[in-house]
């Protein structure tokens, strides 16, 4: 007997086939899951060892008066958590109390997380760790193209494409079951072009190799773009009907002639011409980004340059063409779509928006003006932890900033600034460690949600095994710490599938509108 569900890692969202052999949790590819269609890599296939592992947590602890966590009950943890809120609240305001969570968190927990902060702690202030990896791509696909949807087409599309440009990725190793439409494309004689300053794996597979000096991404693509408009090969028509602003972008691009840019980029003239002319040749041209590119100091601006080269090349309306960025957490799309974000609402929605606020005010039963407004964006909310105006007490779940974060040292100086820090975990995490209070959580396998896979294909991941005993789902917690708030009756849901039916009805009519999925339908 085995449950179909899927791999809790990467934004791939392997289909597995979790079974028990011999009591031990084991993973098999599913063959009849569409996207990876049987393959995973061996974060797939190790996945169950965290199940049972022998230093997963199994008990609440509580920091003591001498400095030391100790083992305590579900009541004792819940109560402490209560108690430091309400004190922090009482002294320094509502928003002084933070949430923290993360990219790989289901969609359900992702927009009660952001349920809680609004109606349960009514703090302005939460975030999460999506902001240290897709905003750059998510920034520069809103100003460009007005919605950020990572890959707005299928992974088959890649098999179908004949050039592809591959900025900032390395899925041989980062996302190897992806790599079989690659290599399907390449098999129907399509080309790889590769940009990246090492040569990846996935680099020494490519046609050709861009190998561009750190940092100068956008001048590689401003001196594609540039031999792409000097040879005629941009696509006027599309770009005078669909796009604005190529007038300022032409004068931009004829200073980033070839020679310059090999002097920029360190990417030769002839290789730069070979790009251009590889894409100018395409019929199904396609041009995606990922970390790489997008998480530096100029990320947006990267971003920006590789979508215009994309418009550029036109071909409207033309299946397995196109732009897409790679998304990279587990639920790296969806993650950034239910309000967990410091400006968000769900569906996409801005918190400074009335309508939105008022549709939100609806669905969830308070009065519009209860809901905060915009909080301060993740680095903002660590780097102002225990300082005055700052968070004095975080809720921190599905993240490990003492590890993941910019200025990783700065941040941890000011996690232990904190006069209350709750975090929620399967480990003793560089970050639980820090903790006053520490919860243990269910894991991916032990708990139904949703995900939203690196295509935007809405995802159920079944529950596969039970919750061990002394462990409690994230829904639970957020109840349990909600309901000695006195805001308990706005988060008593039973089941993920009924958090996901509020969320439905919280998303209709936004950017990212999930009203009409249901796990029935998944
Ligand atoms: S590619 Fe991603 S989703 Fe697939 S097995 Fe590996 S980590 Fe898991």
């Amino acid at each position: 007997m085995d449950t179909a569900t899927h791999c809790p890692y990467c934004a791939f969202q392997c289909g597995i086939r979790l079974s028990a052999v011999d009591d031990v949790p084991t993973v098999a590819g599913d063959a009849d899951f569409p996207v990876n269609k049987g393959a995973l890599c061996i974060k797939g296939f190790t996945a169950a060892d965290t199940l049972a592992h022998r230093d997963r947590l199994r008990t609440p602890l509580i920091r003591t008066a001498r400095g030391i966590l100790e083992p305590a009950s579900w009541d004792a943890a819940l109560n402490r958590i209560a108690d430091g809120i309400r004190t922090v609240q009482a002294t320094h305001g509502p928003d002084a109390v933070g949430v923290f969570g993360g990219g790989s968190l289901t969609n359900e927990k992702t927009y009660l997380l952001g349920k809680f902060a609004r109606v349960g702690l009514r703090t302005r202030n939460i975030d999460y760790n999506g902001r240290f990896c897709m905003s750059s791509a998510a920034g520069a696909a809103i100003k460009a193209l007005g919605v950020d949807r990572g890959l707005p087409f299928p992974v088959e599309d890649i098999a179908h494409a004949d050039v592809i440009l591959l900025v900032g990725s390395n899925p041989a190793e980062t996302m190897p079951p992806l790599m079989q439409y690659f290599q399907a494309q390449r098999a129907a004689g399509g080309t790889l072009i590769v940009v990246d300053p090492r040569r990846t794996v996935t680099a020494k597979s490519a046609s050709l190799h861009l190998r561009l000096t750190p940092g100068s991404d956008a001048a590689v693509a401003n001196g594609i773009l540039h031999l792409l408009v000097k040879r005629g090969a941009v696509d006027l028509d599309f770009v005078r009907e669909r796009t604005e602003g190529f007038d300022q972008l032409r004068g931009v691009l004829a200073t980033y002639w070839p020679e310059r840019v090999e002097k920029i980029t360190g990417v030769s003239e002839g290789q730069l011409v070979s790009a251009a002319t590889l894409l100018a040749n395409a019929r199904r041209p396609m041009v995606l980004t990922a970390r790489g590119a997008e998480q530096q100091a100029q990320g947006v601006t990267n971003v920006l340059a590789f979508i215009n080269l994309a418009l550029a090349l036109g071909k409207r309306g033309q299946p397995f063409t196109g732009f897409g960025t790679i998304t990279g957490q587990g639920n790296g799309q969806g993650g950034r779509e239910h309000g967990q974000k410091a400006d968000q609402l769900p569906g996409y929605r801005k918190i400074d928006d009335p309508a939105a606020r008022a549709h939100m005010a609806a669905v969830w039963g308070i009065p519009e003006h209860e809901i905060p407004g915009p909080g301060r964006s993740a680095y903002e909310l660590l780097d102002d932890l225990g300082r005055e105006g700052g968070v004095r007490a975080l809720l921190l779940i599905g993240s490990n900033p003492v590890v993941s974060a910019p200025r990783a040292l700065h941040v941890e100086q000011r996690l232990r600034s904190l006069d209350l820090l709750v975090v929620a975990d399967f480990f003793l995490s560089e970050t639980a460690s820090l903790a006053d209070v520490v919860l243990p959580s269910a894991q991916w396998a032990e708990e139904e949600g949703t995900m939203t896979n690196v295509e935007g294909r809405v995802i159920l991941r079944r529950r596969a095994a039970t919750i061990p005993e002394g462990v409690r789902c994230d829904l639970d917690i957020i109840r349990g710490i909600a309901e000695r708030l006195g805001r308990g009756g706005h988060f008593a849901f039973e089941s993920a599938a009924e958090v996901f039916d509020e969320l439905r009805r919280a998303s209709a009519g936004g950017v990212a509108d999930y009203s009409g999925i249901t796990y029935a339908k998944i």
